[in-house]
């Protein structure tokens, strides 16, 4: 019998225009809840109050400000809690574990994890693997737990993060690790993207019948209010060009566009993503 529940409880808060921060409700302790990428304090700090949860720890993908901006309100609100010992002296005392890459521009870390270790969150009931998907960033990395992919920005639904510190090659295979969990694994990505990562897809594989299908989903859900996500790498093998860089009809497209051979699938990734950022 396994130790942990197969599925995780996963509450979205909307931050900004289209951001997400994931709640993840302790399978523990009732009440407790773990956020993910916490950029702005204040939803978390109203699902909190409409809930009457309370928040446990605070896990981090990656530096950019909107998944970290929230996190010094946050420990200020994290009353009533021990402060915990830092690894450095830390702007504001963290009265929880605030979990994240070694970055230095991430400054209040608790505790730093890296590739292939475990973060345990004993007391919580949760234990995520750490796997380093460089490329959005240098130092991204996405926590695999529970059957649930908590990928920040490298891989969205239907699409993939910008390379602003990386390589095609990097990022290429950061994707590539990511696809190769099982199929049934839930995708919780940063950002509402997926309707126009589709519009990008269906011109990469305009006859690709799961995408157009996915979309009809999409549209229906969006139309509704409700959040695309989270999706299933089942599906993101199906429908996301950037994870099917290895396709013929993929890789086609790409060398139409780039109007030359190219030499693998990480070429075929970077004629995507180049040509996704200038796509309207
Ligand atoms: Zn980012």
């Amino acid at each position: 019998m396994s130790i942990h529940p197969p599925h995780l409880n996963v509450r979205p808060v909307r931050a900004f225009s289209d951001n997400y921060i994931w709640l993840i409700d302790s399978p523990r302790k009732a009440g407790e809840v773990v956020a993910v990428d916490p950029g702005d304090a204040s939803p978390v700090l109203a699902e909190l109050e409409r809930s009457g949860a309370s928040l446990a720890a605070i896990l981090l993908t990656h530096h950019h400000p909107d998944h970290i901006g929230g996190v010094p309100d946050l420990l200020r609100h994290a009353v009533g809690r021990r402060p915990i010992p830092t690894p450095k002296p830390s702007p504001i005392p963290a009265p929880i574990a605030v979990i994240g890459p070694a970055d230095a521009r991430i400054t209040t870390l608790t505790r730093t994890v890296h590739d292939a270790q475990r973060c345990e969150l004993p007391d919580l009931g949760l234990s995520f693997e750490i796997l380093a998907v460089p490329g959005h960033t240098l130092s991204h990395i996405a926590f695999y737990g529970h059957g649930a992919l908590f990928c920040g920005d490298t891989l969205f639904s239907a699409g993939c993060g910008r390379m602003f510190e990386g390589t095609a090659t990097q990022m290429n295979a950061s994707l590539t690790r990511l696809r190769n969990l099982p199929p049934d694994t839930r995708v919780f990505c940063g950002h509402e993207y997926t309707a126009a990562n589709l519009r990008f897809a269906l011109t990469v594989e305009p006859t690709n019948g799961d995408a157009l299908e996915y979309q009809g989903r999409v549209n229906r859900l969006r139309a509704a209010g409700e959040p695309s996500l989270p999706s299933t790498l089942d599906t993101e093998t199906r429908v996301n060009p950037f994870l099917r860089c290895d396709q013929a009809s993929v890789a086609k497209s790409a060398e139409t566009h780039a109007g030359k051979r190219l030499g693998g699938p990480a070429d075929v990734f970077g004629v995507l993503r180049a040509w996704k950022d200038g796509f309207r």
